[in-house]
């Protein structure tokens, strides 16, 4: 295998040399030859893909161009592999020596022969499912980092796993959190300087946020830094302490929810790493409560509430964790505007001077263009239509707020809402455009206070009364008009004349991350299915194909034999699914994670995508008075809608409640709801969140939904 690029055919060499004029090529390298200086040398070997974005910058842009605009229209399957569970998938494949190493939902990982998709080995590490109700935006993964021959993984349940990239064995295990609260990882660790790191989700449900370095090697910890205070603004002999004494805990209040529910702050996917500074980038997330009010009603004397570290950049040093600065996008945040989207490095000419930038398009809408060394603020420019901020003020860096936007005195419909203008979906850049490709979206969402003494979330700890936002049941014709507001868009985004080049519109929001390459092509999958080519230079559509399920992970590139590959992977589910309801009428089969792999003249076919008509016979006649059911539909936005959809409508990951047979009677809804029937599948019991009753209002209220939907139906 190491001699490959000493007899690799004349063509393959020709199009490699072609493509990475910056580095030579370097010769290949095997699982356990992967190190720091190999991830910061990934240009000088473009056949593999070494870490999450490829390179440490992030720029998910593949130096291979054998596939272009003058050969993707010969562009065919080459392999797809099922994996073993269904749900959201959002892993990015890590392909060295050959081998891809890949995540599904539930934290399994897969070794896979990267030419042919034959199984290598497999590892499961066996999650309660019942933690599934703890994953805010269901139960996916984005993928494992590679180091020295271990292969690590994040899991659901708030673990990290050092594996033996061999053969998939159990090298060592460290329990990252404390696992009685509603901690998860979703994020994929990245390994600098031989520490591996991982951060963690859980604001929605109240959680202290943080993020941690292990040894590779032993897996011991090396530091961990904070992103929220300390409960009683202590030191906690970590090396996050210093930033909050001098600057963090001044701008808590003394009092709030934020002292029992952590404040939030979860750092769940962005990172980064310049190895010249030796700095490492992380992102934060929103606050716990959502409402800033009830998280930290007023702050000390001197303090200003801003509530650091959340929704932040913050830049570190990673042997140490030491706090080297830190830029909050979205200062008290209220609206869940988490700064965890793709932080992202390039070297830009700006305004005659080349300046070492970190971006992010995180979820308020604003393009940020930082000064990586010092957190300099360069420019915010707004990438989509939002209403909260009218800009950003570059001497302060502060946004310049719509007043209404803190919904204080009466309702107000954000754009964006909480899923952002651009959520986790990878960005890409191509230094030969000088674009960035974001994956953009319009997803409103009204914000209402919760009433003062109300009980308020039960379990879906946002400070957030969804109950209130979305009114009675709207009509079909409220529905299509909800519907016609939201939408996708890719941003071609130039970043230093801060405005769009080109942008293409999709008819829904949600849409797929995105690779760049050298062969002049920016690829990415949409919600409805598609996988496509684009040029990158003007956003042509030069190749398009039907993925079965959604592509949404971000595609990424490698090459073996001289071949370049272009893989990516597929399921139903992640938040947009699930919660939003997405309108399909039929399922597939089979509801597997897939991977799916092309090549110029690949020839394979997926299987045939069975579908099959939705029985849409309600369990039983509605019943209850208008209150009960009214009752049921609060509780139900309350404690079901996450996962099982607004209005009772399934996105087709999970059960659709309307057509399932449990709700028809009342000693088998309350199994399920209230005695975990079905716990080791992913449906927690909520008993202690539901009374007997409650769970009785919740079963008239679906019972109400699907004897509304199935109406139409019968009279066809
Ligand atoms: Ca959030």
């Amino acid at each position: 295998m190491k001699l490959r690029w000493a007899i690799m055919g004349g063509a393959a060499l020709l199009a490699l040399s072609a493509c990475s004029e910056k580095e030579a090529a370097l010769p290949a390298i095997t699982a356990a030859e992967v190190d720091g200086a190999a991830i910061a040398a990934a240009d000088g070997r473009p056949g593999v893909w070494l870490s999450h974005g490829r390179t440490y910058s992030e720029q998910r842009y593949s130096p291979l161009n054998q596939i272009n605009a003058d050969t993707v229209g010969d562009l065919g399957l080459a392999w797809y592999a099922d994996l073993d569970v269904g749900r959201g998938m959002e892993a990015t494949p890590i392909v060295v020596d050959g081998v891809m190493y890949v995540t599904s939902a539930w934290s399994m990982v897969y070794a896979l022969d990267a030419k042919t998709g034959e199984r290598k080995w497999t590892f499961d590490p066996k999650v309660d499912k019942s933690r599934g109700v703890f994953a805010c935006c269901d139960v996916v993964n984005r993928g494992v980092a590679i180091w020295q021959g271990k292969v690590f993984v994040g899991t659901i349940d708030g673990r990290l796993i050092a594996l033996n990239a061999s053969d998939g064995s159990v090298a060592w295990e460290q329990v990252t959190v404390d696992q009685s609260k509603p901690y998860t990882i979703t994020g994929a660790p990245r390994v600098i300087k031989g520490k591996v790191v991982i951060g963690n989700g859980g604001a929605e449900l109240g959680v202290r946020g943080y993020i941690t370095a292990y040894d590779a090697v032993t897996g011991e910890k090396a530091w961990r830094f904070y992103t929220t205070p300390n409960p009683d603004k202590k030191p906690d002999g970590e090396a996050s302490d210093k930033a909050f004494a001098e600057k963090g805990n001044a701008t808590w209040s003394d009092e709030g929810r934020w002292r029992t529910d952590g404040g939030g702050g979860t750092a769940w996917d962005a990172m980064a790493y310049d190895p010249d500074l030796d700095i490492m980038y992380v992102g934060t997330g929103n606050g716990s409560p959502w409402n800033y009010r009830l998280r930290s009603p007023s702050a000390p004397e001197g303090g200003n509430n801003d509530n650091l570290f959340l929704s932040s950049i913050l830049a570190l040093k990673p042997d140490t964790g030491e706090y080297v600065w830190h830029y909050q996008t979205t200062p008290s945040d209220t609206w869940d505007y988490t700064a965890t989207q793709h932080i992202m490095l390039a070297d830009l000419e700006i305004d005659g001077q080349t300046r070492k930038v970190a971006m992010q398009a995180p979820k308020n809408g604003f393009f940020y263009v930082l000064d990586r060394e010092t957190g300099e603020l360069l420019s915010a420019d707004a990438f989509q239509k939002i209403n909260w901020a009218t800009g950003v003020d570059l001497a302060t860096g502060r946004p310049i707020e719509n007043p209404a936007a803190r919904f204080a005195d009466s309702p107000f419909e954000a754009v964006p809402g909480p899923l952002g203008s651009h959520n986790w979906h990878p960005m890409a850049f191509s230094p030969e455009t000088g674009l960035v490709y974001i994956p953009a979206h319009t997803l409103p969402q009204i914000f209402t206070s919760e009433q003062p003494g109300a009980k308020g979330q039960v379990y879906w700890n946002t400070g957030l009364e969804f109950a209130a936002a979305p009114g009675p049941t709207p009509d079909e014709a409220m529905r299509k008009a909800a519907r016609a507001a939201l939408k996708g868009q890719l941003v071609a985004w130039d970043p230093v004349a801060k405005k769009p080049r080109w942008t293409v519109d999709y008819p829904s929001p949600w849409n797929g991350g995105v690779l760049a390459t050298a062969g002049g092509l920016v690829f990415q999958g949409s919600f409805d299915t598609a996988l496509r080519a684009y040029d990158a230079a003007t956003g042509e559509k030069k190749w398009e194909t039907n993925t079965q399920y959604p592509s949404l992970s971000g595609p990424m590139s490698y090459e073996i034999d001289g071949e370049q590959y272009i893989a990516t992977t597929a399921g139903w589910g992640t938040a947009f699914s699930l919660t939003g309801g997405a309108p399909i009428d039929k399922v597939g089969t089979p509801e597997l994670g897939r991977v799916i792999v092309y090549k110029v003249g690949g020839k394979a076919e997926l299987p045939e995508y069975l579908t099959m008509e939705l029985d849409r016979t309600p369990a039983g006649p509605s019943f209850g008075a208008p209150q009960q059911i009214g009752l049921g539909q609060v509780l139900y936005d309350r404690n079901c809608l996450v996962c099982h959809g607004s209005l009772v409508v399934s996105g087709g990951a999970i059960q659709d409640l309307r057509w399932a047979q449990s709700p028809g009677d009342k000693d088998s809804f309350r199994k399920v709801v209230l005695e975990g029937q079905y716990a080791s599948a992913g449906m927690a019991s909520f008993a202690g969140k539901l009374t007997a009753d409650e769970a009785e209002a919740v079963r008239s209220y679906i019972l109400f939904r699907a004897n509304e939907d199935a109406a139409p139906a019968a009279a066809n």
